[in-house]
């Protein structure tokens, strides 16, 4: 493969960077810019001192990497170039190494290099990704968590245990002579299936919870004019990012607030107060929140708890109340007027103030089920696309169920178990029909 190299280290400045290329040639294209010791005979795995000149001119004091095809990150030969970390000198190295035979990498072309050449799968890929892209501590964890616990790990579990479930019923099928094989009866068969199935829900659902980790949550804060919104996106986002004005409906267009809390990453919507208008750019403002509450994952409705709720807020919590949210009983440093029975899930908090805070953040885990989420023993699995393959094996084993349930003789439902492992078998990009073969010979040891 063609050469390539970018800057490895982020844009800023610092004591070292790291510039990385990657290609067949590349050890003995960064030979040319660089005066120490012959790059094309050190031993792999080294740092190598020296500088890296342009013709006469020395441009820097370096330490150079050498990792030899296949042992590196790519699986190609590698030099990293550990030069000065200012950004113009670093830039400077790449320009001067972009000179030589080597192109500009694409973003993520490392990874994709990594993966072509069977150094690391998709899963794990991502997982590196997940890594540096972290935006909160439990996403962290959860990306660390991985390499003890990556996908292929938990999936060969499930499939381990599954394929232990087949080999007893082929085997009971094929061969009824063996009397030391249980025969396998639906009766036997189901709580095992329950057992199984229990086990990939756990995975599929630490997955989701850690998913929203990841990924962060929308959030829609809305209410009527004037209840406090901007205040207490303020308050939470302690920035000054969304306009806080006293004067209604002002506040019109959509304003996007990230904050971290709890390890939670919350993307905050505020939009524009819902009330029924007349006004036409306000009503875009309205539309708009409309939108937002079917957007978000989940909605802080906001009411003003000084005063009686109007009835268009009740007509906009019965909007509210089908989806996950939180009704913040705002202004709880005046008198409390608002008639709280109409609630069922709500907190209250002074945004003026800048109290109660600590309320809005439990209530938002417990609301998300996310408050007893444990990251560092998750069992999570970190690509979407895997955990749609468990989630359809899911649906397989339920029409096992139903099977087996109707009195379907076992060797029918066999089939749809297989199809099931199939789909896990997907995940690990593994040949099943020859493992089953395997599985079964080693576990039995059948015609000697
Ligand atoms: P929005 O239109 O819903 O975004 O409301 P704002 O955040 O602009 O607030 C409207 C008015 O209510 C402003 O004068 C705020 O200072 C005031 N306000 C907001 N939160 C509180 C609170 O907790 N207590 C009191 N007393 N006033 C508040």
């Amino acid at each position: 493969m063609n050469n390539i190299a970018a800057i490895a280290t982020g844009l800023s400045a610092a004591g070292i960077s790291i510039i990385r290329i990657s290609g067949e040639t590349s050890i003995s294209e960064v030979n040319k810019i660089f005066k120490g010791q012959d790059l094309t005979t050190v031993k792999p795995n080294t740092l190598n001192y020296g500088h890296i000149v342009d013709g006469d001119q020395v441009i820097d004091e370096v330490l150079v990497g050498i990792m030899h095809n296949p042992r590196s990150f790519t699986g190609e030969d590698v030099v990293e170039i550990n030069c000065h970390g200012g950004m113009l000198i670093t830039e400077r190295i790449l320009k001067l190494v972009l000179t030589l035979d080597v192109e500009v990498a694409e973003p993520g072309e490392f990874s994709k290099r990594a993966f072509l050449n069977g150094k690391k799968s998709l899963s794990e890929v991502s997982q590196t990704m997940e890594l540096i892209e972290a935006k909160n501590e439990t996403a962290l964890n959860l990306a660390i968590n991985t390499f003890s616990n990556p996908t292929n790990k938990l999936v060969e579990g499930l499939r381990s245990k599954l394929m232990d479930i087949i080999s007893v019923i082929e085997v009971s099928i094929d061969y009824p002579e063996y009397d030391d094989i249980e025969e396998m009866t639906n009766e036997k068969l189901l709580p095992k299936i329950d057992l199984f199935q229990s086990e990939i829900s756990a995975i599929i659902e630490d997955s989701k919870r850690g998913a929203l980790f990841k990924n962060g949550i929308d959030v829609a804060i809305v209410g009527s004019p004037n209840v406090g919104k901007s205040s207490l996106l303020n308050y939470m986002s302690r920035e000054n990012r969304a306009i806080v004005t006293d004067i209604a409906g002002t506040t019109r267009d959509v304003v996007e607030t990230e904050i971290n809390m709890k390890g939670l990453t919350l993307n905050l919507l505020d939009t524009a107060g819902i009330r029924e208008t007349e006004d036409v750019v306000e009503k875009i403002g309205v539309e708009k929140s409309r939108e937002q509450i079917e957007l978000a994952k989940l909605v802080l409705f906001v009411v003003d708890s000084s005063r009686q709720l109007t009835p268009e807020e009740i007509e906009l919590y019965e909007l509210v109340s089908n989806k996950n949210h939180i009704v913040i009983l705002n202004k709880t440093d005046l008198e409390l007027q608002v008639d709280t029975t109409h609630f069922e899930n709500f907190i209250s908090l002074s945004a003026l103030n800048q109290s109660g805070i600590e309320n809005l953040e439990h209530k938002i885990l417990e609301v998300l089920d996310l408050d007893n989420f444990d990251s560092q023993n998750a069992k999570y699995i970190n690509r979407i696309q895997d955990v749609q393959k468990l989630e359809k094996t899911k649906m397989l084993l339920d029409e096992v169920r139903e099977q087996i349930e109707f009195g379907m003789p076992v060797d029918t439902v066999e089939i749809d178990l297989k199809d099931a492992l199939f789909s896990l078998g997907e995940i690990l990009g593994i040949e099943v029909k020859n493992d089953l073969l395997n599985e079964l010979f080693s576990r039995f040891c059948l015609g000697k």
